[in-house]
């Protein structure tokens, strides 16, 4: 007898957009999630009146319905939507010795590199129609009609044949590199925007991104919108958890799963910390792959070669964030969003060297009290070497120290105006996301390596998530939610939500 048809280990975009397409499907679904607040990475936390996202700022598409974003898709799935303010410049990068303007507009993003470099604005005319055409190949195929298993063929052949066709001659490019499309091209400028674009993204520059999802990314950036979510990335998050209830789901908060239960060497379902069992016919481990194979099962559960393998998978570092909330007066021109490149001669990925920084109070006064802003800056930091020992203070303050200083580039006396201050290392990321070593995701480059699939050889357990196809980013974990979901259910269940969702939009 099993208490539900699904349980979810954890409640990141991933968890949360596959158990609630499940719940739309029919099934009974628990998500089971370790921390009291949901969301994983996307989490939003709230201290003295000032409301932080805990990681993700940057989306785009989700004022949008025409939006190919697999996140707006499934909120359309589950009848739920979110309010969000769209916004252009979408930010402002600064190196060392000039700021420039990012607009979503692929014009403007031209008119910006050939300020910088007339060459580069050239060469751009050349590596603009490559990403465009991968685009729009991937533009008629939605994600929300996606599977990842052979099923897909049929559904490919029989409903998307043009759009297959169309697709077919793209298939070099969308296996390789962005360093792929640009391997005749030389300018500098135009090299490192497109490598920062590319570390946003992935964690990872040209030579390491799948073209892909930087054809995505610069294809939905001038064709929709570039926008925030009122209320925070946490808005996100309570979309999916309300739209996962309004289908009969549950999110279980603060039920850490200690143990993914097995029988015959198939899923049965999951112990928690607390002693309860939950058993399902299907569990869906959101918890990374490092996570899932070495806490949740025991090394026997799996074949010990393909264990290895998984676990070899590299990282990517973890981060150091300051969430801070600073004193508002004279600051009207501030803008929402900002990377700080420090120094040229170190390499963009070096920890400290490239700084995000977001003020989503800019676009949502309600994320901190009256006269006040909201600051989230971050940058990657090795979890190797941190440990809660005495230096772990000094340690902490001078590892921020890069984050300031990027700061001061967009406000030049923050550190007078802070009136609340929390600087997280890679021991508070990986705390707080319950994530191995705090990581960003899995170092997988484009061209020696592809994110698996929703499937593992345990029969009845599946994995969602960043360190799932096709990687990380809210965009990417949402659609590996949908390849997970739709690999659970017949073809006909998908295509009948998908016209479902296609005629409510039009
Ligand atoms: C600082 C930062 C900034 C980012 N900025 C952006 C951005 O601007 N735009 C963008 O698109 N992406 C961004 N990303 C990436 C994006 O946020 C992540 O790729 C994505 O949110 C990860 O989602 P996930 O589904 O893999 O799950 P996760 O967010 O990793 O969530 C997994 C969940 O599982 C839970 N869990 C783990 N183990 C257990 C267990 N044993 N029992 C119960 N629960 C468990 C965890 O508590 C967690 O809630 C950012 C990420 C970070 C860290």
């Amino acid at each position: 007898m099993n208490d539900v048809d699904v349980v979810v280990i954890g409640s990141g975009i991933g968890g949360l957009v596959a158990g609630a397409l499940l719940a739309r499907y029919g099934k009974s679904v628990v998500v089971c999630e370790s921390h009291t607040i949901a969301g994983g990475a996307a989490h939003s936390f709230s201290r003295r009146g000032f409301h932080f996202d805990s990681g993700p700022s940057f989306y785009c598409g989700l004022s949008d319905p025409t939006s190919l974003n697999p996140l707006r898709q499934v909120l359309d799935a589950l009848d739920e939507s979110i309010d969000a303010v769209p916004y252009d410049p979408f930010g402002h990068y600064h190196f060392p010795d000039r700021t420039i303007p990012i607009y979503g507009s692929l014009d403007r993003y031209r008119a910006t590199l050939a300020e910088l470099s007339p060459e580069g604005a050239i060469e751009f005319d050349r590596l603009k129609p490559r990403l465009l055409s991968l685009y729009a190949a991937m533009q008629g195929i939605p994600t929300l009609t996606l599977r990842a298993d052979v099923a897909l063929i049929p559904v490919l052949l029989s409903r998307h044949l043009p759009s297959l066709l169309k697709l077919l001659p793209q298939l070099g490019a969308i296996q390789g590199s962005v360093a792929d499309l640009m391997r005749d091209l030389r300018d500098p400028w135009l090299r490192r925007l497109i490598d920062l674009e590319c570390f946003l993204l992935s964690g990872l520059k040209a030579e390491g991104t799948i073209a892909p999802e930087i054809a995505f990314m610069v294809g939905e950036r001038s064709r929709s919108v570039v926008d925030y979510p009122i209320g925070g990335s946490g808005a996100i998050v309570e979309a999916l958890v309300r739209g996962l209830r309004r289908w009969g789901g549950e999110v279980r908060l603060g039920a850490h799963v200690e143990q993914i239960l097995l029988e015959s060497g198939r899923a049965v379902g999951v112990r928690l910390r607390s002693g309860e069992t939950l058993r399902a016919s299907t569990v869906i481990s959101n918890a990374s792959v490092w996570d899932t194979y070495c806490h949740l099962l025991k090394p026997e559960d799996l074949p010990s070669s393909y264990r290895q393998q998984a676990l070899q998978t590299p990282t990517i570092d973890s981060f150091m964030h300051l969430h801070l909330g600073i004193r508002a007066e004279e600051l009207d021109a501030l803008t929402g969003h900002h990377v700080v490149v420090h120094d040229y001669d170190s390499d963009l990925t070096a920890p400290g060297n490239t700084c995000m920084i977001s003020i989503p109070s800019v676009w949502d006064s309600s994320l901190a009290p009256a006269g006040h802003h909201v600051v989230h800056a971050y940058t990657l930091e090795p979890y190797e070497g941190w440990s809660r020992d005495t230096a772990y203070d000094t340690r902490k303050r001078d590892r921020a120290e890069p984050l300031f200083r990027a700061l001061e580039r967009i406000i030049s006396d923050v550190r007078q105006r802070v009136v609340l201050e929390l600087i997280g290392t890679p021991l508070t990321h990986a705390h707080y996301l319950r994530r191995h070593q705090g990581t960003y995701g899995p170092a997988i480059v484009a061209k020696q390596g592809m994110f698996p699939g929703p499937k593992t050889p345990i029969a009845g357990l599946y994995r969602v998530g960043d360190s799932t196809m096709p990687g990380i980013g809210v965009p990417a974990v949402a659609a590996s939610g949908i390849l997970c979901a739709n690999s659970l259910v017949q073809s006909s269940q998908t295509a009948k939500l998908v016209q479902q969702v296609l005629t409510q939009n039009q």
